[in-house]
């Protein structure tokens, strides 16, 4: 499994992805003025695009609210919440091919077993 090393998120703008291991609690972020997402490195596949879908919901939230003039935004949870039920969607549907099947299984089952703040995720 391998994050792709650059998004295209519009026809002129574009994200770098680099994983890393990132040491204040974070498990990724996005850097608009740098134009990176960086996602930790010790997350198992289906956390890293998780991560990743995460942070691209936080381009699309700044883009609504500074390009289309939205007047509120979405919270962290919404956030969080969204990215974690988009994730399964989009591999059980096959439009993610980065992560297995089998590792959305393990991921969901280690998620059921794990406590309730494993997806309290930081900014
Ligand atoms: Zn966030």
């Amino acid at each position: 499994m391998t994050l792709p090393k650059k998004i295209q998120v519009a026809a002129d703008k574009w994200f770098m992805v680099r994983e890393d291991k990132i040491e204040d609690g974070k498990l990724g972020f996005i850097d608009f003025e740098k134009k990176e997402i960086v996602i930790d490195e010790r997350q198992p596949a289906a956390g890293k695009y998780i991560i990743l879908l995460h942070e691209l919901l936080h381009f699309v939230d700044e883009q609504n609210l500074s390009y289309f003039c939205y007047k509120r935004g979405l919270t962290e949870k919404q956030v969080t919440y969204l990215a974690s039920g988009l994730l399964p969607i989009l591999v059980y549907s096959g439009l993610l091919k980065g992560v297995t099947r089998k590792q959305m299984d393990d991921f969901i089952q280690q998620i059921k077993l794990s406590s309730e703040d494993f997806f309290e995720f930081k900014d």
